[in-house]
């Protein structure tokens, strides 16, 4: 249309301009005046030239005028649609468009007229002019802070994103620019940071570690796909550039945290507007600045921009790291048994339970089986600590090699092991289990084990049929370890007999008032025999009770129970003051003056006036104190070391004898001997049976006499049983002997007969 118009305005003008110089031409013809011709035909052409160009220039100036106008209509609506301040401008510095947004922030007249292109848009840019150098940085720059002054002196740090759109036909390149107020996201950061405190600060396990420094920030704009991460992450991450794309942050997960990242990137995409009220959090890990990938504990928070509308995502990444290494390691020591590196009771308790929900609900069966290395202590005590942890660890590894799929192995406490075995159908099975690792522990009698007898018992029961809960099997499968404990290598099955002894023990102790008010306990003596002269030289005092039933029941099964209760007090007076009485009618029938052994369990021992008390049973029974000794184990030692020592002392001074018992079954047996003050050591009847068959316990059974002697502390061996052992006994000097190889516990009566039959022997 326009071009037509053109064309036809030029052929209009030529025409015209052909007419006129054919007229020319014809009245120069009649007038012959040539010269005139040609200067009318010149100034004719110039003419029309002239009225031609005026066209050409006012057409082209009105058409293109339009064109950028309607051009720029577009742009403006552009810009002005733009939440972020934007304006449109162009290298001529000829116009400047724009948005409120940018005008409320410069604080430019609010239509924006007057505003003088040439002067503002270098000053948006911090700049008194623009040269095309600079122009051509400000297209690049992606990240660069500029900043102007208003007016009213407020200061604003922006970032400006600038693009060519389009060069129009004066070659004048417009531009659009986008700003971003740093001010805006400072507010916004310290918001974060603020709230990243908080937050930091509620989580009382990050406050030791967690300075605010060590806080990282990142900001993230619904439908921008730039994301800010504040200087601190930047370093904290190595990351390069003010802004960073989704995809940065992906190639910087670690591999196995995936899943949860981009799940997390999902809900963010569908439910942003969730964490407008509630913090989100995340746990994983990102490669760092390091080259590392390390924990971080991502808290984030959406708030809406007053001003757009738009949600912005505020998080806060802290390392978290060492707190991570450190649950790691408190988890592992949590369920795992330091010494063995096997599972400990927790982990047994875990893996047990779980194991007895499986029973119930897809009806497998396995066994719990309770180890116990037999003796322990006293290779803890002659090889050294190290070495009894050494053979822990060995016998654990044992354990391990025999669990079948699905078995689980745990050190319970000191040399207590259990095993979860699952069922093949083999009744046999925990036995035949046991008996391997039996074997396989003997094998581990080598180097500092070297010579010694090393042996396991254990006890085990069916799960779920032996109990109503894990605990209750596992306690049960314990009920039968300790209850085949005598015998070294013991394997018991649980059986409800051993269950029943259990349940008859409140109905045993409930007789057992009855007994000690109806005289149904009575004083057996066992005689304790010189070495040296093969004499009668002391008896033990040992309770029996006869049950209403006929049996006689033996100390093991009733003092247990009554330590339990107050019962075990009046038992032991009992057997003090039957003992003192016997002793002094021995005495007055002229039999040999010996030393009556009492035994006395520590509740006798702790009561107030246990001095007073024995001092008033030898009053009133008119016996010496020399007379009488008091057996007491090493273990009521370790209770309370300085009432221990307060009260022994006490009943030293008032002349009566202490004998430390069972020496050698408890820990530690030595440094005791020489602490407290004992007259005699009693060495335990395990030292003796094993004596001939364990070379170091021979050494121990030797040096304990050794150290004994020297130190004025008499000895005695009890449980002897063999001329062997009555050999060995008497070569390592042990003062005097006890056991069924002399005689065993008897009645009164027997006992006087015992002894008359001594002195008989002895010729006295
Ligand atoms: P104990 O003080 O260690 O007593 C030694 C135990 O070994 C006695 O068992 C005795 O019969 C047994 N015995 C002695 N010689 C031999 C032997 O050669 N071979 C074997 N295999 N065993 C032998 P008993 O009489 O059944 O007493 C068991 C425990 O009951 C005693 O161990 C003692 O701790 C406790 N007891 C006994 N009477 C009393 C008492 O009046 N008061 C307190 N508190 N405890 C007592
Ligand atoms: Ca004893
Ligand atoms: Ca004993």
């Amino acid at each position: 249309m326009k071009r037509k118009t053109i064309t036809s305005i030029a052929f209009s003008v030529f025409v015209a301009f052909a007419i006129i110089t054919a007229y020319i031409m014809v009245y120069a013809y009649h007038h012959r005046e040539v010269s005139e011709l040609v200067y009318l035909i010149f100034n004719s052409y110039a003419i029309a030239a002239l009225i031609l160009g005026l066209v050409f220039v006012l057409h082209w100036q009105y058409s293109s005028a339009k064109r950028r106008e309607q051009a720029q209509q577009s742009l403006r609506q552009l810009v002005e649609s733009l939440a972020s301040p934007a304006m449109l401008w162009n290298d001529a510095l000829d116009t400047v468009i724009m948005n409120d947004t940018l005008r409320e922030l410069s604080e430019l007249t609010k239509s924006g007229e007057g505003v003088d292109a040439k002067y503002i848009v270098p000053w948006l840019f911090g700049q008194k002019l623009l040269t095309e150098t600079q122009i051509r940085e400000i297209v690049r720059a992606r990240d660069r802070e500029y900043s102007f002054t208003t007016k009213n002196g407020t200061k604003h740090d922006m970032i400006w994103n600038t693009a060519g759109i389009e060069q129009d036909e004066n070659g004048v390149t417009w531009y659009l620019s986008i700003g971003l107020d740093l001010a805006d996201i400072r507010r916004m950061q310290s918001e974060l940071t603020d709230y990243s405190r908080r937050l930091a600060a509620s989580e009382g396990r990050h406050m030791l570690t967690m300075e605010l420094t060590d806080i990282g920030i990142l900001l993230i704009e619904q439908g921008n796909p730039n994301m800010f991460p504040s200087e601190k992450l930047r370093t904290m991450l190595g990351l390069k550039g003010e802004t960073i794309t989704l995809q940065d942050v992906r190639a910087k997960i670690y591999p196995l945290d995936l899943t949860i990242f981009d799940n997390h990137v999902q809900t963010m995409r569908l439910r942003m507007r969730d964490y407008l009220t509630q913090t989100g959090r995340l746990e994983l890990r990102i490669g760092s600045a390091d080259g590392q990938y390390r924990w971080y504990s991502y808290r984030f928070k959406a708030t809406q921009r007053t001003d757009t509308g738009r949600l912005v995502v505020g998080g806060s990444l802290i390392d978290i790291t060492p707190e991570k290494e450190k649950d790691q390691r408190i988890e592992r020591l949590a369920y795992e048994d330091e010494v063995t590196g096997i599972p400990n009771r927790n982990g047994l308790m875990k893996m047990g339970r779980d194991l007895y929900q499986c029973t119930v609900e897809l009806g497998a069966v396995y066994w719990v089986i309770a180890l116990d290395i037999d003796r322990f202590h006293l290779i803890n005590d002659t090889c050294g600590y190290e070495n009894g942890n050494q053979l822990l660890r060995g016998f654990a590894e044992t354990l391990k090699k025999q669990l079948n799929l699905g078995g689980f192995g745990a050190r319970i406490s000191g040399d207590n092991f259990a095993l979860i075995l699952r069922d093949s159908g083999d009744e046999d099975l925990p036995a035949k289990v046991v008996g391997r690792i039996q074997r396989s522990l003997a094998t581990l009698a080598v180097g500092p084990f070297a010579n010694r007898a090393l042996t396991c018992s254990a006890g085990y029961a069916r799960m779920p049929a032996d109990g109503e809960s894990f605990e209750q099997v596992l306690e049960r499968a314990e009920f039968a370890l300790s209850s085949g404990k005598a015998i070294l290598g013991s394997i018991d099955r649980y059986t409800s007999a051993m269950h029943d002894s259990i349940v008859t023990e409140s109905v045993l102790e409930k007789e057992l008032t009855d007994a000690v008010m109806n005289r149904q306990l009575e004083v057996y003596y066992q005689p304790k025999v010189s070495l040296d002269t093969g004499r009668v030289v002391g008896m033990e005092a040992l309770i029996r009770w006869h049950h209403p039933d006929g049996r006689l029941i033996p100390p093991s099964v009733f003092i247990p129970i009554a330590e339990r209760s107050a019962l075990i007090t009046q038992i032991t007076r009992f057997a003090l003051y039957e003992a003192c009485r016997q002793t002094r009618l021995w005495q007055k029938l002229g039999l040999p003056e010996i030393v009556i052994s009492v035994n006395m369990s520590s509740t006798d021992f702790y009561q107030e006036n246990v001095c007073a008390m024995v001092q008033r049973a030898l009053e009133k029974n008119d016996l010496q104190p020399q007379y009488l000794e008091i057996e007491l184990t090493e273990s009521l030692a370790l209770k309370d070391i300085d009432t221990t020592i307060t009260r022994m002392k006490e009943l030293r001074e008032a002349g009566i004898g202490i004998a430390m018992d069972d020496f050698g079954t408890g820990y530690s047996s030595l440094s005791y001997i020489q602490m407290l003050p004992f007259t005699m050591v009693k060495l335990d009847s395990s030292f003796i049976f094993n004596m001939d068959q364990d070379k170091v316990i021979e050494e121990i059974v030797k040096s304990v006499i050794h150290i004994a002697n020297t130190k004025g502390i008499g000895t005695i061996a009890e449980g002897v049983e063999t001329e062997a052992q009555e050999k060995l006994l008497r070569a390592f000097g042990c003062g005097q002997v006890q056991g069924f190889h002399y005689g065993k516990p008897m009645p009164a009566k027997e006992a006087e007969a015992f002894m008359r039959e001594n002195m008989k022997q002895h010729g006295v």
